[in-house]
């Protein structure tokens, strides 16, 4: 019978020049603690304890992807984020913890919000969804919010969607391209009085071919490259059709949030200031780089 420190053997032999010895660790213990329905603390108590034949069935189909450089959470077919559980496949970014913070850093900034033209209620747009992590998580925490999440794939949209149905919130799906958008207020269908949004978010593509470069094949093997890479070699083509968007979606006084490539963070302050932007906040994340923004639409 194969035991739990089986387990951490064969995937710390297994996964030999993949991974660090201690990312092989967590990657382990990630995954006995999901297919054993325990605690980690409790997988580490009891390394004698014996799996049984479907575990360890289990446990060798996992090991052979993970052995083909696929990440983890692909692998499990799901992942946290913002302390919720999301569905992920190839179809959609794994959400990251940079994410998190800009998520954080919303639910912050909404109880000092005061927009005109929103008809009273916080209502969010998300540009570029993916798994609808930041929409769903905000609908979370912001029960009383009207979200709205868009997408230009029908295949990460299919997946946001079962994601706000695995955590029970409503939230309105579109699918449309931000860079050519057919987008009208009318179309979501939530509002008779049309009002505009009074916070619009994006973690849009913005890695760069020469920050491609230095990613790691786990992630550009097997993530949504248009989910991931800037079109026409234009790191702030995103950035620049989303703050016109909102000079006619956001509210007056309205917020908007952006997660950012740490190399254009000025560069991304200035296009905001020309945009009609006011209070540009550029912030760090936790590797203290600069990763976000947030910006008053001063119309
Ligand atoms: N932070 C992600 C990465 O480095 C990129 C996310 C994005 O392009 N929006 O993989």
């Amino acid at each position: 019978m194969e035991t739990v420190k089986d387990v951490f053997n064969n995937f710390r032999e297994a996964l030999n020049g993949l991974y660090d010895p201690h990312e092989t660790e967590a990657i382990t213990l990630t995954v006995l603690t999901e297919m054993l329905d325990t605690s980690k603390a409790h997988i580490k108590a009891f390394p004698e304890k014996e799996l049984d034949a479907a575990n360890t069935h289990e446990l060798s189909r996992i090991l052979s992807e993970l052995q083909t450089g696929k990440p983890l959470q692909y692998v499990l077919g799901e992942t946290e984020f913002y302390g919720l559980k999301f569905k992920v496949n190839p179809a959609v970014l794994i959400p990251r913890l940079e994410t998190e913070e800009l998520v954080e850093w919303i639910l912050g900034s909404v109880a000092g919000l005061e927009v005109s033209g929103s008809g009273g209620e916080v209502k969010i747009l998300d540009i570029g969804t993916g798994s609808g992590c930041i929409a769903i998580s905000l609908k979370k925490y912001l029960h009383v919010a009207d979200v709205s999440a868009m997408d230009i794939s029908p295949a990460a949209l299919a997946t946001a969607k079962a994601n706000a149905v695995l955590n029970e919130v409503e939230v309105h799906f579109m699918e449309d391209d931000i860079l050519n958008p057919a987008f009208k207020m009318d179309a979501l269908g939530v509002d008779e009085d049309q009002s505009k949004f009074s916070i619009i978010v994006s973690n849009p593509p913005y890695v760069t071919l020469e920050d491609k470069l230095q990613m790691h094949t786990n992630v550009t093997d097997f993530e949504p490259h248009t989910a991931l890479f800037v079109p026409e070699h234009d790191p702030l083509i995103f950035y620049r059709a989303i703050a016109e968007f909102a000079n006619e979606n956001l509210a007056a006084n309205g917020l908007l949030f952006f997660e950012i490539n740490e190399s254009y963070g000025e560069q991304t302050v200035d296009l905001l200031k020309q945009n009609n932007f006011i209070n540009i906040e550029l912030k760090k994340d936790m590797s203290g780089r600069d990763r976000m923004i947030k910006a008053i639409l001063n119309i």
